[in-house]
Order: C-alpha cells, then structure tokens, then sequence
C-alpha cells in the first residue's frame, strides 16, 4: 500500500463533506445523513478507506483505470511535464509536444479514417463538441436542414447539456427540461429487458430499425448523425444482439448521415480491442473519447474526427468559434501518453483479448446459474448480472425498481468488492491488469454477495415461491 496515511479521522470528513460538498449524480440529503465513504489511497485494484477497510474495485473507478492504481510512470509523467511547461493553451496558433505527440498516436491507434483529434476536458465535452461539430459540419456541406441528431433511450452520454439530450435518461432530461430542440431518441437493443418473445437475432434487428423509422418520419433532408455507444455503460452494460450494428451500419449509409459511435467507456481496451468500433466492425464518423485515455489519471477526453469531417473544416469552415481552456492540456496529455505507453508495453488489449478476459467471463458466467441471476453477460472485461425475482421469467421484475440493486450494491461493499447497480443488475468493469488471482477473488466475493442478497429477499419475502 502507498504511504497514504489517513490523518483525519472519518467522523470529521464525513461532517466536513456533508457541510460543503455537493455531490454529482448523488441525493445529497441523503448522502449527508448517512455519511460519504471516504477513499484514502489505491494501488492496483485495491482502494482502501478511511477506516483501512480494502476493496476490490471492480469498477476501475468509474470504467476508467484500465492500467490499475498508483501507476509511478504516469505520475512521473506528470511531474516532468508540469516541471518543463505547467500550462498552456492550444487556441491562437499554438500547440505544444505532448499534444502534438498525443494527436499523433491517437491517430495510429484508432481506426484508418481517423487522423484528427479534438481535444476536451471530459466525456460530456467531448459530445458537446459533437453536437456543434455535427451541425457546423452540415452547414458546410451545405445541407443547412440536417440539424436532427438521434440518440436512444437509456444511451449515455454525458451530463452536459447536450450530453445529457444526447443520452436517453429520462430522469435527467427531466431537470433542466431536456433535450434540446432537434434531439430524437430510439429503442435500445436490450433483449433481456424489453425484447419479449423474440429471439436475439430478431430484436437486434427490430431496434436497428426504428433508426430507419425514425429517419423517415423526420424526413432523410433533415437527419444530421446518429449517436449511439457500442455496448451502453451506464445503462446497464447492454451488449446488443450480434444482428443489431450491421444493421445500423446498413441504414446509416443508406441515408448518408453521420455515425457518431461514443468510444468513452468502449475505448482503451474495455472490449478486448482497441475500440468498441473495432469490435462491431463500426465505421464511425465522429468518436468521442475520454476515460481510458488516461485511465482517469487526470481529466481528459477528445473527438476523433474521420476524414471526411475534417477536411469540410478545413477546405471551407473557417474559424470554428469552440475550444476549451483545457484542450489538450499538457500534464493530462502527457498523462494519457504514460497510459498509452503502458497499455502497449504491457499488451493490455491482448491480454483482454486473450487471457484475463476469457477468464473472468467464464467464472462471470457461471453466476448465470445463481437462483436470483436471470442472465450473466460479458464482453472483453465489461459484464452484468442481472437479478430477478423469478427464475426463468424474464418478464418479472423487482417493484420497484433499483430497491434490490442497492441492497445488492451495499452488501458487495461490505464484503470488500465494489459492483455498480444500474437499476436492478450489477455491474462490473475492472481495470484491464487485473490478475487470475484477483478475478478469482471478485468471483468469490460477488457470490458471496450473490447469496446474502438471496437470503435476504427470502427472509423479507421478496422472491417467488
Ligand atoms: C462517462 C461517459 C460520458 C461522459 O464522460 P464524462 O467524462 O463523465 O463527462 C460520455 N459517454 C459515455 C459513453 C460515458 O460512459
């Protein structure tokens, strides 16, 4: 363990934060009242409290620590950087060499026709900058009409505003009254949720379709982009059918709109290949990424842009009036630079590939057979488990919903594991360098987690007879 001794005690932090700290994505009535926990130190995929309590952090922080915790070479990176040249920006004709140096490698990195990037402070940046970019892009071509950009529901895609009209979480578009005007959504490709009778194959390609619908009832002349992520993160891990992107593929050309795949969680190896579009065999137009960039070491993200964006801006665009403060920053390039350096030194994507994700996803699939799991699901290092009341039934579900997640998501904390609960699945996304050993020991405790949900729910009787 790093020398990160915890000088305060816990009682005091908690009282401090509820005092001053508003958290994101958090109920903080509640929070306040029930206490933060507070994350003191990391190293590998170990993080540890306040109390010196260890967990296992299945969720690479927020699915982004792809080369673990406490990495001495990015931090090293960093401090050299920040030693050579702290900050400066990159508008006004300037550039400097970790990021020329990191626009280079992303665009060997990505798929052919990228050879450009954009770079943000974040994820939800990142699709704010699509959003204009998109738009903008049309005008140049144009085709001033294509201002309607269709996303699907339960997609996400940030928390920004466009970020969040983009995605297709109710519940956010409803604070702040979202989405913006011109802003579509379309069914998503979750078989297991909503596809009923159907087969897999059948449901991929009925979703795939009400993107053609959708087109049609816009009006083609009017349709700028699709956005959509190859597997959803926050929504649940949802891997959609094999039918469900060549179909998408299919229609996109078809009516010639811009695909815009959002990389942020599927990028940087999460899959087992470079991009989540190299998995589906997707050909995007636009690619937001962040996260795994630089496994969150420090914030940063982009938007690959192809070729055939790139020169309408730069054949005929002029100035494009957008930037941030922090486009490409050079400590948190040459962070990304460090993890990228790591990634490839160390086969991380390989190893994904070929080692530690076949082995995880067949212990992770054997959870399949637990009486509260309906289905256990992975790609790459990525999965779910989702739980059900009635074995066999996917039409049953817990009311309401989430109630028996968070139980699920409390318990695997308490048994030193961090699982997300997206509503009533669990999710998990370790960082790619996790070890045998240390899968065997998230399975372990992910069953043990498993057990006493299920022995809870019977007690408070929850479950079918
Ligand atoms: C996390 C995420 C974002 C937003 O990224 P931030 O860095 O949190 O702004 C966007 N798209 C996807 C797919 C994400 O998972």
């Amino acid at each position: 363990m790093p020398a990160t001794s915890n000088i305060y005690p816990t009682k005091q932090l908690q009282e401090r934060d509820a005092a001053h700290h508003i958290h994101p994505f958090t109920d903080t009535g509640a929070l306040n009242r029930e206490g933060s926990r507070i994350i003191t130190g990391a190293e590998g995929v170990w993080l540890t409290d306040s109390d010196g309590n260890r967990y296992l952090d299945g969720m690479a922080g927020l699915w982004c620590t792809q080369v673990g915790h406490g990495r001495k070479e990015i931090a090293d990176a960093v401090y050299d950087q920040m030693r050579q040249l702290d900050y400066y920006n990159t508008f006004f004709k300037t550039s400097h060499p970790p990021a020329v140096e990191l626009a280079d490698k992303l665009a060997q990195l990505t798929p052919p026709q990228f050879n450009r990037v954009f770079y943000t402070g974040s994820g939800s940046e990142a699709n704010d900058t699509v959003f204009r970019m998109v738009r903008t892009y049309w005008d140049l071509m144009g085709e001033p009409k294509r201002k309607h950009i269709i996303g699907r529901w339960n997609g996400y895609h940030g928390s920004t505003l466009a970020g969040t009209s983009l995605g297709g979480m109710t519940a956010m578009h409803a604070q702040g009254d979202l989405p913006i005007p011109g802003v579509h959504h379309i069914a998503q490709p979750y078989w297991f949720g909503e596809g009923g009778d159907m087969s897999q194959e059948e449901f991929g390609l009925l979703t795939a379709r009400e993107l053609e619908r959708a087109i049609e009832e816009i009006g083609p002349e009017n349709v700028a982009a699709f956005i959509a992520e190859p597997i959803q993160g926050a929504g649940g891990v949802i891997i959609p059918p094999e039918t469900y992107w060549p179909e998408i593929s299919r229609i996109v050309k078809k009516f010639g709109i811009l695909l815009v795949v959002d990389e942020v969680i599927c990028g940087f190896g999460r899959l087992g290949t470079w991009f989540g579009s190299d998995y589906y065999g997707i050909e995007p137009d636009l690619m937001p990424i962040a996260k795994g960039l630089s496994s969150g070491y420090l914030p940063i993200g982009g938007v690959m842009v192809a070729d055939k964006v790139a020169n309408a801006f730069i054949e005929k665009g002029g100035e494009f009036f957008h930037g941030y403060t922090y486009s490409g920053h050079p400590a948190c390039c040459a962070a990304a630079l460090a993890n990228l350096k790591i990634m490839e030194e160390e086969k991380l994507v390989e190893r994904v590939a070929e080692d530690i994700g076949p082995y995880l996803q067949k212990s992770w699939k054997e959870l399949g057979d637990h009486p509260l799991v309906g289905e256990a699901r992975m790609v790459g290092l990525v999965g779910a488990l989702e739980l059900v009341p009635v074995k066999g039934d996917r039409s049953k579900a817990f009311t309401p919903v989430g109630d028996v997640g968070t139980l699920c998501r409390d318990i695997s904390f308490n048994n030193g594991l961090v699982m997300r609960a997206v509503r009533d699945s669990m999710i998990i996304s370790p960082p790619l360098v996790i070890s045998h050993e240390e899968a065997d020991m998230l399975v372990e405790r992910a069953t043990k987690t498993l057990d006493q949900t299920f022995d809870r729910l019977k007690r408070d009787g929850r479950l079918a007879a």
